[in-house]
């Protein structure tokens, strides 16, 4: 059975975990916690990251953290972007081929019929993703924090904090946006992969 001490040591350690939970991002809009319970953002992504996330090209992501965030959301980013490009794709060819097609004859060849279709698709799949992506990451942003962490980066903001010295609570403070994180959490193994 624990002692009080090794109690105490485990719910400190859980604690950071369980501090931004869910509700307290998203719907509201209201901001993700860092590990003081101080508001904090999500690490943004650079406009690069997003499109190629956009258009689901992990590998040239540029780093593991990179790919490992994407991973915690892939499967609902793909539904996302399918989901555009379904409405895009019946939208082409039941609204504008019709409409453009009795118009301009030229686009009454099999191959406008092919690429306006295609076109718009990856045009509607790409835009209702873009509309979501900052959702879909804030309704999330405890696990991404834990990613961000891992890889040694500020959860807020991306600043590398590895090298720096934690403050008397056992934080180390963003010099970048002054979120704090527990220091154990930063570069610290996944949990899963230890076990
Ligand atoms: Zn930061």
């Amino acid at each position: 059975m624990p002692n009080a001490s090794e109690r105490s040591t485990r719910q400190q350690a859980k604690a950071p975990e369980s501090a931004g939970s869910l509700e307290l991002v998203t719907v509201s809009g209201r901001p993700h916690l860092d590990d003081r319970g101080e508001p904090c953002a999500v690490a943004p992504l650079s406009q690069g990251q997003k499109t190629l996330r956009a258009f689901g090209i992990v590998g040239a992501l540029p780093d593991d953290g990179a790919r490992a965030e994407y991973g915690l959301n892939q499967w609902r980013e793909n539904v996302v972007w399918l989901s555009g490009a379904a409405v895009g794709l019946v939208l082409a060819i039941f609204v504008l081929l019709p409409f453009l097609g009795a118009r301009f004859a030229v686009l009454q060849s099999v191959v406008f019929k092919m690429l306006i279709p295609s076109v718009t698709a990856i045009a509607f799949g790409t835009a209702v993703w873009w509309v979501f992506i900052g959702r879909m990451r804030r309704s999330i942003a405890p696990r991404i924090a834990s990613v961000y962490l891992r890889s040694g980066q500020c959860a807020s903001c991306g600043y590398a904090l590895e090298s720096l010295e934690p403050e008397a609570d056992g934080c180390v403070l963003c010099p970048e946006c002054n979120a704090a994180w527990r220091q154990e959490r930063i570069g610290a193994e996944d949990p899963s992969d230890a076990q």
